[in-house]
């Protein structure tokens, strides 16, 4: 059986997405700079994507700028709220721990060219605690970014709130909404979002296009110059296709966002309830303020590694954190950041769920990951030592 577990990393494309940009390929391959009709037809694909994501997101069309995903998005976002608050000598940053590598990246550049970053605690829960925040504010404070939902764990952060405040002390928000867009309700105006990233392949549309979000009076700096496409915020020849797949993908989700986590969260509470049956398991993250798809747990006494290893031989995806730092042997930044040992994290698995999951595919991994984790258990020189109680059990 192969289960496909990892819809955190990337997605399958949707039929309907599929069929939305197959014409842009084929027939109406123009660019939509062109002048003649043909050029134009692309052109009116685009407006129309716009409208469409815009309606999504409860925004104007005029404040979506697309992008080559969710990375440039969020780089773009916060290298403008950066430029803008330096020419009002205002050069402090304020994030949290677990954010994405594309914000936590940016924000290290940014440092070097002189900016002062702050990143919030999140707490045990996966949580942003307001008050951190608002205690983290100062006069000088150019941008809040904080995400939506986390990339690791799926906890959710209280962006309607933090929105609020931010709009309060008039300081730039930006959120990286990447995991959350077509999953969850986003609605920029009632939360007080600024400028707000997603990205295409995390909602069923191809990898390589996203959209940034910016709110009517922000000023965007260009991450990439050349043309004036984008309204001159992002040059390059439009991703036409990719665009329009987007846009249909995340209007499909959108519009079956309730009957999809209807189907998920059964699936996801099956694995929660019996791989919490493995002695010395831990969930990470609080339930109550969750994407509805994303299962992070850790089972001490074995590395992560191996146990992606040998679900691949049973014919799982998983992961044991992002996809994007898997190729390195540090514990997840995340699993740190909410207080996890470095012995512990190192045993993480995230499994997360989509719509096209079935039970069956569910059982199939409940019956797989105690035989793995026993048998690693039984090869692990740690495992070991906590039977012969020669070191202490963490969890
Ligand atoms: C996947 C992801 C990104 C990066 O998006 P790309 O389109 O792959 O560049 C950024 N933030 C979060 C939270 C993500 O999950």
């Amino acid at each position: 059986m192969f289960v496909y577990a990892d819809n955190a990393a990337t997605t399958s494309v949707s039929k309907t997405a599929l069929e939305a940009m197959l014409p842009y390929l084929t027939q109406n391959y123009g660019n939509p700079s062109s002048l003649y009709s043909f050029g134009q037809k692309a052109q009116e694909a685009l407006q129309q994507a716009r409208e469409t994501v815009a309606r999504c997101l409860n925004a104007d069309p005029r404040e979506i700028y697309f992008t080559s995903g969710g990375s440039e998005a969020d780089n773009q976002a916060i290298v403008s709220a950066a430029r803008l608050g330096a020419r009002k000598g205002k050069k402090h940053l304020i994030s949290t721990k677990f954010e994405h590598h594309a914000v936590l990246h940016t924000l290290k550049k940014l440092e070097k060219e002189g900016f002062e970053v702050t990143l919030l605690d999140v707490h045990e829960d996966g949580v942003v605690r307001l008050e951190d925040l608002e205690a983290a504010i100062r006069e000088d404070t150019a941008l809040v970014t904080v995400m939506f939902a986390n990339n690791e764990i799926g906890t959710v952060q209280p962006i309607a709130e933090i929105g609020a405040l931010c709009r309060e002390k008039k300081i730039p928000f930006h959120c990286d909404a990447v995991q959350a867009a077509g999953h969850m309700p986003i609605d920029v105006k009632a939360m007080n979002i600024d400028m707000l990233a997603i990205s295409g392949h995390k909602f069923h549309a191809p990898k390589g296009v996203g959209a940034l979000y910016a709110r009517k009076g922000m000023v965007l700096s260009n991450i990439i110059e050349g043309g004036a496409q984008e309204r001159g915020k992002r040059a390059g020849t439009e991703n036409v296709a990719g665009i329009v797949a987007m846009a249909a993908a995340l209007e499909e989700s959108c519009a079956h966002m309730e009957e999809n986590t209807a189907k998920i969260i059964p699936m996801r509470d099956k694995l929660f309830a019996e791989l919490s049956k493995i002695p010395h398991s831990k969930i990470n993250g609080s339930l109550e303020k969750h994407v509805p798809g994303t299962v992070n747990m850790c089972f001490e006494g074995i590395e992560g590694e191996s146990l992606l290893l040998m679900l691949d031989d049973a014919g799982i995806c998983a992961s044991s954190g992002s996809a994007c730092t898997s190729g390195s042997l540090d514990p997840s930044h995340v699993l740190l950041a909410i207080g996890l040992p470095h012995e512990v994290a190192h045993g993480s698995l995230r499994l997360s769920i989509g719509e096209y999951n079935t039970m069956e595919e569910i059982d199939h991994i409940i019956e797989t990951v105690p035989k793995v984790v026993s048998y690693l258990r039984g090869m692990s020189p740690v495992w070991d030592e906590l039977q012969k109680g020669q070191r202490q059990h963490l969890i």
